[in-house]
Order: structure tokens, then C-alpha cells, then sequence
């Protein structure tokens, strides 16, 4: 079948849950045995996310190629399993930087480089690039941002261009808009959605779909009037309401037919709903776990969004184990010495969270002191990890200044170092160890018995700063182990303390890698470490 590509627009709000949105179709598209990816056009001028602040943009996420991309590809991940690559986020940057670079080089032949055709032409290129390189049959497309913002233009041109070159079998738009109720006239209202795709349509697009999002039910009259104000069928205006949990998001598409409607309109012959069988058990899992185990975050980013992938492998991980994860934020700069109990007071245990920069990270360090001296399941991070290492030396092997050299550059005791390869590399963005490279676990550790039996894993990365291997016998002899090297660089994976209940710190983010069929075995491990034994 010729590839297939839908782009999904959002309107009249931003955080209306497009990504969920993209993610859930790909799911249902992709459970009919479809070749599919997604991939997220975002509008900034940032070149990938991992400069920005994630207060401004919520975690950043690292694909197993190394790309640090927006966080709506870990839904994307987390919903259809399928890897996604550099290929799969796009900013305004970087289609910037490649048209400058090409003009730069003098490929554009003394041309004038403008907006429409050049930066619409690259972007239609980087459209169509995934599809180049792997047969598939779907290319959802989701671009950030809302339209109407200045930023936009150029994609949504680029689309309008698309539609008319492949045709309306194979290009298709699903518009996102919001439906709000005023409680005072106690009244849904269309007129912003009406607005929105009258926008759209004023820039050439017309959506064949459209989904409302609203916090009441939206009666088919209010959906008939949509759709005859917007020139949209009325078996395509879906509903997308608040659900329990962003995993129902796909059934509830599925009921109203959404995928049906999209293969009609793209002719491709629907034939039965496909079943979703282990999406489904896993749904049942969630329902069923209401006993509640709480487990506390330890970091500094007071932002739900800003440590995504954690809370949802914890919530994975807590599903499968028969439990529902309550996540308790702590915020490390509140915690000192004398309140530390009671801030990790109740709790099953922690996650220390990675980051970045010296804010912070005394109280990362004494939460790790104390869980270590209450034998409290602990789960460290990458920096989390770091600062587990730089506890056990300043408290175990009595290096009062050990420190990682990312906070103290001339502390004697450099317990978490700069790797070598990176000390020449002054520039801030994508000077990482980024992605994913393989771990040796050492046989009989507590990280080798989570992982069941697998002796060599792939995990993915983001970080600039190392275990120091020139102290690793003094570890090991004190009693906090190495459980995973890199076996081409010799870097240290893992460290753990067996001795403990749940004491391990990884340098590599499992978060990335943990999806609803399959949760990731380390936060499996540790869930079920923190439940309660009678
Ligand atoms: N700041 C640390 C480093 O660069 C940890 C990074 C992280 O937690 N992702 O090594």
C-alpha cells in the first residue's frame, strides 16, 4: 500500500492532549497489523528540546538513536512499542539550520532562500523522510503549538501543499480543538472550535476530522452542529473526553470508530475492529490494583510533565504488580538534615531523579543517606545514581569533599567525573552521551536477577558525568557494588548495594524504555520490592 500520512493540528488551546491523541491513533492503526510511525513538527527555534528548561517543556526524551526530543514521544513509545529516531522530531531550528547550512555551502546557486518555497520545501522533505527509509503504511505527523501562532505557518503550509500534491487519499488532517463549558450559562460552546477550523480553512486545510475535547459529554446535536458549521461528516466529529487513565484513550477512539472513519476517507477497506486484547488485560491490571503504594520523587522539578517518564513506568511497573503507584513529589532543595525523616515519611520508596546543576543536590544526597540507613527501597537515576555514589563516599569511605566534578571542579575526591571524551566539547546542546549502548551485567547482582536472565542489555543515555572507575575497588569492598559495565568503554553502568533491601543507582534512564505490554524490569523489580511483605 503507498504510505498514508496524517497530520493532526490543534486549536483554540494548547495541552489538550494531541500527542495522546496521535499515540492512540497509531495504537489502533498499528493493532490492524499497519506499518506505522509518529512523528512530532514542533514550531520553537530551539534545534531539539535538550537545552530547554523542563519547566518551559516538560521532560526531555532521548530516542535509542540519540535524539533528544520533545516528551510526546514517549507516548508514542509507551503506546505502539515501536522505536522512534531522530527522524521523528523535527523543530523550526533544525529545518533553520539545514536550509542556512545548505545556503551556506552554496547549493542554492546565488538563489534568494525564503520562507515558501525553501524552509516549506524542507519541511515537506522531513514529512516524507521516514517513509524513504522503512516501508510503511501510516505517517501520523502531530505539530505542536496551536493554530493561529505565528511560528506555525510555515508547517501548515507545508501541509496545504502536501494534501494537493499526494491528493486526499493520501494526506489527511484531524483537527484537535477544545469544547468549554460555562457553568453560568450551563453551556458547552462550539464557537471557538467553529473559529479555529474556519482558520484552517482560511490557510487552505479543510479537516476531514475533528476531535472535540470537553469535560462533559457532548451530545450528538452539538456534534451534528459542528459538523455541518465546519463542512466535516458527522460520523468524524469525535469526542475526546476526560478519561480515568490516558490508556483508556484508545478504546474510547476505537468505540467511536475513529480509526473506521480515517481508513473510509483514505480508502483503505476497514474490514473488523481489530481486538486489543493485552492493551485491554492491561487496562483490567489498572482497574482491579486499587491497593495503593506510595512512592516518593525526589528532585526539583515541582512539574508533573517534567519527570513523565518515570511516573509512567512507575505506574507500568505498579499495574503489574497488582498496585496502584501513588507518587509523592519531594522536593529535594526543601530537604535538610533535621526534616528529612519526615519528608519520606510513609513512603515505600524513592526514586532520586535525574538532572542537572548543583540546585538541589545536598538533598538528594542526604534523602540517599537516609533510605541507604533505613534500608529504604532506592532507586537512583543518572544523577540520582551520581549522587547515591557521592553519599556512599562522603558517609562510607569518609571522603568528607567527595564530590562530581559537574558540582565541585576541584574537589580532590572526584568519585563522579567528566569523561574524557567530552572534556574538549565547550558547546551546551548534544554534547552527551546520548542514547542507547549496551550494559554487561555482572552475574549474581541484584540488577542481573531484575533483568531475569538477560546478561547484556541496551539502555539509553544522557549524561556528560561518570563513575570514576579508579575508585571502584574501594566501593566494592565497602559494600556498594558495580552490577553493570559498558563493556567497550569499561564505564560503569550500575551500582548497587546488595546488602539492602533495594539499593541500586543506574547511570542509563530505563524510563525511556518501559511501554504499556512491556514494562521495564528494573522499576518492576523495584515496585515490588517497596510493597509490603506480611
Ligand atoms: N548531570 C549529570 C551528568 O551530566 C546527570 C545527567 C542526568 O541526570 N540526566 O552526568
Amino acid at each position: 500500500m503507498e504510505t498514508r500520512y496524517i497530520f493532526i493540528t490543534g486549536g483554540v488551546a494548547s495541552s489538550l492532549g494531541k500527542g495522546i491523541i496521535s499515540a492512540s491513533l497509531g495504537k489502533l492503526l498499528q493493532a490492524r497489523g499497519y506499518r506505522i510511525t509518529i512523528q512530532k513538527f514542533d514550531p520553537y527555534i530551539n534545534i531539539d528540546p535538550g537545552t530547554l528548561n523542563p519547566y518551559e517543556h516538560g521532560e526531555c526524551y532521548v530516542t535509542a538513536d540519540g535524539m533528544e526530543t520533545d516528551l510526546d514521544l514517549g507516548h508514542y513509545e509507551r503506546f505502539t512499542g515501536i522505536e522512534t529516531t531522530r527522524d521523528n522530531s523535527v523543530t523550526t531550528g533544525r529545518i533553520y539550520l539545514s536550509v542556512i547550512e545548505r545556503e551556506r555551502r552554496g547549493d542554492y546557486l546565488g538563489k534568494t532562500i525564503q520562507v515558501v518555497p525553501h524552509i516549506t520545501d524542507e519541511i515537506k522533505r522531513r514529512m516524507l523522510l521516514n517513509a524513504t527509509k522503512q516501508p510503511l503504511d501510516f505517517v501520523i505527523t502531530e505539530i505542536g503549538g496551536t493554530i493561529g501562532d505565528m511560528e506555525s505557518q510555515p508547517f501548515l503550509e507545508a501541509i496545504r501543499q502536501l494534501r494537493w500534491e499526494l491528493g486526499p487519499q493520501r494526506a489527511l488532517n484531524i483537527h484537535l480543538t477544545y469544547v468549554p463549558y460555562l457553568a453560568a450559562a450551563d453551556e458547552l460552546k462550539t464557537k471557538p472550535t467553529q473559529t479555529s477550523v474556519k482558520q484552517l480553512q482560511g490557510l487552505g486545510i479543510q479537516p476531514e476530522v475533528l476531535i472535540l475535547r470537553a469535560e462533559h459529554n457532548l451530545s450528538a446535536e452539538l456534534r451534528n452542529k459542528v459538523a455541518h458549521f465546519c463542512n466535516v461528516e458527522a460520523d468524524a466529529v469525535i469526542q475526546s473526553q476526560d478519561l480515568p487513565s490516558i490508556y483508556e484513550v484508545p478504546v474510547n477512539m476505537q468505540q467511536q470508530k475513529l480509526d473506521e472513519v480515517i481508513l473510509r476517507k483514505m480508502g483503505v477497506p476497514a474490514g473488523a475492529p481489530p481486538e486489543l486484547g493485552s492493551w485491554l488485560a492491561f487496562l483490567e491490571y489498572r482497574k482491579r490494583a486499587t491497593e495503593v503504594i506510595r512512592i516518593g520523587l525526589v528532585g526539583k522539578y515541582d512539574l508533573q510533565d517534567a519527570y513523565k517518564s518515570i511516573r509512567e513506568s512507575l505506574a507500568h511497573a505498579g499495574t503489574y504488580n497488582g498496585y496502584k503507584v501513588d507518587i509523592r513529589f519531594i522536593n529535594s532543595e526543601h530537604i535538610t538534615r533535621s526534616n528529612v525523616g519526615e519528608q519520606l515519611a510513609g513512603l515505600a520508596g524513592i526514586v532520586i531523579c535525574p538532572g542537572f546543576g548543583q540546585r538541589g543536590i545536598e538533598g538528594k544526597i542526604i534523602a540517599a543517606e537516609y533510605t541507604r540507613t533505613h534500608n529504604i527501597p532506592t532507586f537512583g537515576i543518572c544523577l540520582g545514581m551520581q549522587m547515591m555514589v557521592v553519599e556512599f563516599a562522603r558517609n562510607v569511605l569518609g571522603y568528607s569533599d567527595a564530590d562530581s566534578s559537574e558540582m565541585n571542579a576541584s574537589t580532590p575526591h572526584n568519585v563522579i567525573d567528566m569523561m574524557e571524551e567530552q572534556k574538549n566539547i565547550t558547546q551546551m546542546g548534544g554534547t552527551m552521551r546520548l542514547g542507547a549502548y549496551s550494559c554487561a551485567l555482572v552475574p549474581g547482582s541484584r540488577a542481573a536477577q531484575a533483568y531475569r536472565g538477560q546478561t547484556l542489555i541496551r539502555e539509553r543515555h544522557r549524561h556528560r558525568y561518570e563513575f570514576n572507575n579508579s575508585y571502584r575497588a574501594e566501593f566494592e569492598a565497602h559494600g556498594m557494588h558495580c552490577a553493570g559495565v559498558n563493556p567497550d568503554a569499561e564505564l560503569v553502568e550500575i551500582m548497587e548495594i546488595p546488602e539492602l533491601r533495594w539499593y541500586i543507582g543506574t547511570q542509563f534512564h530505563p524510563e525511556y524504555s518501559s511501554t504499556v505490554l512491556h514494562p521495564h524490569p528494573l522499576f518492576l523489580d523495584f515496585v515490588a520490592a517497596c510493597i509490603p511483605k506480611p
